[in-house]
């Protein structure tokens, strides 16, 4: 049988998943795993969130059963997807070990992603060592499965980067060890970077601009009629800027019908379609998305000791696979010393 293609992508828990994550990477996986065509891995990226959140574990903590909680409701599926959590995976942290000595300091300071999040976080005179490296980290999480599919939004596109130049080095100096992955983004380009409901580019957990997934229908309801629209569209005859509209741009992504918001948006150019009509539609095409995952969230909610059964077996069946990848790692490296050195 042909070995299934791997697939490999996760989140940071630093808060619970928004619609940006929805569009941007999960909306791809749930496609890829149902396909039956790849063999998914989806993790939750704890020691990840630490590296800029050391301070704060609590936070980390309870967002990794946020997290949980967020991917069985969207429909990952366990019998289709290995659930993990990085932190039950040690193999990873030596992995990276070997890779942060094949890049250089001033390559990941070039890094654009990494260089906005430091700037995000005013880390501009005291990044934490751990958040510069967390490229390098990302790249022994997606090569320890030998991912080579890697569902992501386009902000994580120059972190993947960084893995194939790792892959690229490695591989060079000690033979054909890692497999070579790639990102792949939604195909609707808006959807790569769903902006956030304050009209910032991007919809961040760290930023505070997010619909979340488990937000209530009132909660939605505030957050859409409080959008960002067109502030020069005063009065309802007047002629309505679409472009840079949050509200518009929602509907392009989230939109069941685009047929509908094609004309919608026509109708607001000229002039004659009032804010309140278009943050009305949003509101019922919003709901219409997330009342059934909202639904499935409070199921999964009543037994969240099955919930963490799941990651623990996940995390097990992923371990296995890491330790083969580090072992295959170490022999090319050359750090093997002893016989029997294997448990
Ligand atoms: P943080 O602010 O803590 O970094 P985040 O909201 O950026 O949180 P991540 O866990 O870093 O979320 O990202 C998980 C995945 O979701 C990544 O593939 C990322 O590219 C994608 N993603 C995050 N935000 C968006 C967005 N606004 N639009 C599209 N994709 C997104
Ligand atoms: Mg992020």
């Amino acid at each position: 049988m042909r070995k299934r293609i791997r697939l490999l992508t996760g989140d940071r828990p630093t808060g619970s998943l928004h619609v940006g994550h929805y569009a941007g990477s999960i909306k791809n996986r749930l496609e890829l795993q149902n396909s039956g065509k790849y063999d998914c891995f989806v993790f939750i990226a704890d020691m990840q969130a630490l590296t800029d959140n050391a301070f704060n574990p609590r936070k980390v903590r309870d967002s990794v059963k946020e997290l949980m909680l967020d991917y069985l409701a969207v429909g990952l599926d366990p019998k289709k997807c290995t659930l993990f959590v990085q932190s039950g995976i040690p193999e990873l942290a030596e992995i990276c070990m070997y890779y942060m000595n094949l890049v250089t300091v001033a390559r990941l300071q070039r890094n654009p992603t990494v260089k906005d999040e430091i700037k995000q976080h005013n880390f501009e005179k005291s990044v934490p060592a751990g958040f510069l490296v967390y490229p390098v980290s990302q790249a022994a999480d997606i090569t320890a499965f030998d991912a080579e599919i890697v569902p992501v939004g386009e902000d994580q596109m120059p972190v993947i980067e960084q893995t194939r130049e790792i892959v690229h080095a490695f591989n060079r100096i000690y033979g054909d060890v890692l497999v070579m992955p790639r990102g792949v983004m939604p195909e609707n380009i808006l959807a790569r970077r769903v902006p956030g409901i304050d009209g910032q580019a991007k919809m961040g957990k760290s930023i505070g601009n997010c619909i979340y997934l488990k937000d209530d229908a009132d909660t939605v309801r505030k957050k859409i009629m409080s959008m960002y629209t067109d502030p020069n569209h005063i009065r309802v005859e007047d002629p309505g800027d679409t472009k840079n509209n949050v509200v518009f741009k929602y509907l392009e992504i989230f939109g069941r019908d685009q047929k509908k918001v094609a004309e919608m948006k026509a109708h607001y150019q000229r002039g004659g379609l009032g804010d309140v009509v278009v943050k009305k539609y949003l509101i019922e095409e919003m709901e219409a998305f997330l009342a059934p995952i909202r639904a499935r969230r409070q199921e999964y909610e009543k037994d969240m000791d099955k919930v963490y059964k799941i990651f623990e077996e996940g995390t097990k069946r992923a371990r296995k696979i890491a330790k083969q990848t580090l072992k295959r790692i170490r022999k090319a490296v050359g750090v093997e010393y002893f016989k029997g050195e294997e448990e």
